[in-house]
């Protein structure tokens, strides 16, 4: 039997029959019905071969992608089970789950092996214990977004935020509004949001930013440091400058992923500012530490979520706590999705775009 996906083949996507995966031991079929399509499906299609070049450097001897076999990508989704195992987990049972799998072993990653396909395509296998019913009536396409809100919610929790801290956040990609989601769920404020697109502005405003920025006009760092600041210390003063008052910690969240970026925010953050790093560079960058260490600027870089975190956030979708559909812009079939790779180069159209095979 054969199933349809699209299949990343040569560095170009094509939609083709796949065979039909077959679930292992401690496994579940299940059929896709939405999935993400994420920046990093994007820069795999690109860029494969460094990204393979750097899976071997961070993990030596882990399983590895092979770029001249077919690989069907696909990690943010949510579908319903074909065979359950019983108990919660019945035929017709919509779940979420981590796109991981550790049932054959090894940890492999869910659309990044060869071995594992991802949820561009009719079905997938997963792992039954890290199934999560997707609770009661919450939309299959919110559902869907568990995965990159989580990648939000975990950088929040990185942050280990005060009450206190003024956030800025650059970058309104998908990323960013899901850290503008996970700070707004916890009350922390103002947030600062910057973008060059007017439209991903927009969308930043609607989903919880207290300011957006187009930095080709303004300067992110000093409408943040603005509301950070007493309105009434005259930080021109140095006297003020070394006694107080002192303006309220700072917290960057880096959400662009391009070289230059930390040094831009090592130029720009205040003093003991918090730089988290979500936004996914695979190039080498440059930074000069002294301007860092004259800041006394802390670091901290984070990558995915906890299971906690995950199940959280597809908990907090089900009661309405995280209010994401505007970061959906469009869903498009298998056919459909090449085109929908290409139209998400243009920020001013989209965001998130769903795949319903
Ligand atoms: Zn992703």
């Amino acid at each position: 039997v054969a199933v349809r996906a699209v299949v990343l083949r040569e560095g170009r996507l094509v939609v083709d029959e796949v065979p039909d995966p077959v679930p292992a031991p401690g496994q579940v079929l299940a059929r896709v019905l939405a999935c993400g399509i994420c920046g990093s499906d994007l820069h795999a299609r690109d860029h494969l071969d460094a990204m393979i070049d750097l899976q071997r450097r961070t993990r030596p001897g882990g399983p590895g992608l092979d770029a001249t076999r077919d690989l069907v990508m696909g990690h943010e989704f949510c579908a319903e089970l074909v065979d359950g195992s019983g108990g919660t987990l019945r035929s017709g049972t919509r779940v979420c789950s981590m796109p991981i799998s550790v049932a054959t072993g090894s940890i492999q990653a869910l659309g990044y092996s060869n071995d594992l396909p991802g949820a561009y395509g009719e079905l997938v296998v997963l792992d039954e214990a890290l199934c999560l019913p997707v609770p009661g009536d919450l939309p299959t396409e919110l559902a869907a977004l568990t995965e990159p809100l989580a990648v939000g919610r975990h950088a929040v929790e990185k942050a280990r935020l005060t009450r206190d801290d003024v956030a800025l956040v650059l970058g309104c990609g998908p990323i960013g509004l899901a850290v503008i989601l996970a700070l707004r769920r916890q009350g922390i404020g103002p947030i600062v949001a910057a973008d060059y697109s007017a439209a991903r502005r927009a969308l930043a405003e609607r989903l919880g930013a207290d300011v957006v920025v187009d930095p080709a006009a303004t300067s992110p760092y000093e409408r943040w440091e603005d509301l950070a600041w007493p309105p009434e210390a005259d930080r021109t003063n140095p006297l003020v400058r070394l006694l107080g008052p002192q303006p309220r910690p700072g917290v960057v969240f880096e959400c662009v992923g391009v070289p230059g970026v930390l040094a831009a925010i090592t130029r720009g953050a205040m003093r003991d500012t918090r730089v988290v790093v979500v936004g996914v560079c695979m190039e080498t960058d440059h930074l000069e530490p002294m301007l860092a260490i004259g800041k006394e600027l802390s670091l901290q870089f984070v990558l995915g979520y906890t299971p906690d975190e995950f199940a959280d956030t597809l908990r907090a979708l089900a009661d309405g706590e995280l209010d994401a559909a505007p970061l959906i812009t469009g869903q498009v079939d298998l056919d459909g999705t090449p085109a929908a790779f290409a139209a998400l180069a243009d920020p001013e159209a989209h965001a998130k775009i769903l795949v319903r095979p």
